[in-house]
């Protein structure tokens, strides 16, 4: 299973993102976590953006995910039976490095700060290959890591059974969810962006070959990372209105605003 793991990250890195393995993933043990990160000036934001999103060119976009039982490879994801996958958890921020340490990345999932005074919890390691490591949330973390960890492996699902891009995968999802009618009105997902980022071809239908979740993963975090200010914080639907705003809302859905 490591053989598999690296073949997934070597494709990410193919695709221009950088890639570590954070955690375990050792001889005995398939679990662990992996880093997948790609420098902020690598996503062309407005300088405007990243000063409203307080991320800086030279920091890295982060998304860690936790494989907690044993890793599970792309295929095996979406075949699988059960309707959420319990055993990988997700989690984006930000770093001055392209991985966290390992301490750092065990913090960020369990959601527990660093004791006061402690900020550096392994100093030995903040030698000159890592000098000041540090992971931090972004403004937008509590959002994606929810939306992450509760349906990118059920939008997944819907996408290679339908055919379906994310946002229209994501539409189903609340109709299957009993969150929205099947006949209510969503504006054009095809709509352009007011921007657009190149987030390079759609790793999912590259079905002729061996598929990294990793690598999907990522498109879809850094995807909803770079346009955040066009999808609602708490459904993830595309907003109907082209408001020129930089910090990301709620949609005017009911069950958006009451949650
Ligand atoms: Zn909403």
């Amino acid at each position: 299973m490591l053989q598999r793991v690296r073949r997934d990250l070597r494709k990410a890195r193919d695709a221009g993102y950088k890639v570590g393995i954070v955690d375990a993933f050792g001889k005995s043990s398939t679990s662990g976590i992996v880093s997948i990160s790609t420098r902020i000036d690598n996503l062309g934001l407005p300088l405007e953006a990243m000063e409203a999103w307080d991320v800086k060119p030279t920091e890295y976009f982060v998304l860690l995910l936790h494989f907690e039982k044993s890793y599970d490879p792309l295929e095996r994801v979406v075949t699988s039976q059960a309707a959420t996958h319990p055993e990988i958890k997700f989690c984006v921020g930000k770093c001055n490095k392209f991985k966290p340490l390992p301490t750092q990345a065990f913090y960020a999932f369990t959601g527990l700060h660093y004791p006061p005074g402690e900020e550096d919890p392994e100093p030995e390691a903040n030698t000159s290959s890592h000098p000041n490591t540090k992971f931090e949330k972004l403004f937008i973390s509590s959002s994606l890591d929810q939306f992450m960890c509760d349906s990118f492996v059920p939008l997944l699902k819907i996408r290679e059974n339908e055919g379906l891009d994310w946002d229209n995968a994501n539409e189903i999802l609340r109709v299957k969810l009993g969150l929205s009618g099947d006949n209510q009105q969503r504006p054009d997902s095809h709509v352009a962006s007011t921007r657009d980022y190149d987030l390079g071809p759609d790793h999912v239908k590259d079905v002729a070959d061996e598929r990294s979740l990793p690598l999907v993963a990522m498109q879809v975090a850094t995807r909803y990372f770079v346009k955040c200010t066009e999808y609602c914080l708490r459904c993830h639907r595309r907003l109907d209105k082209e408001l020129e705003a930089l910090r990301p809302y709620v949609c005017t859905d009911p069950l958006s605003v009451a949650s």
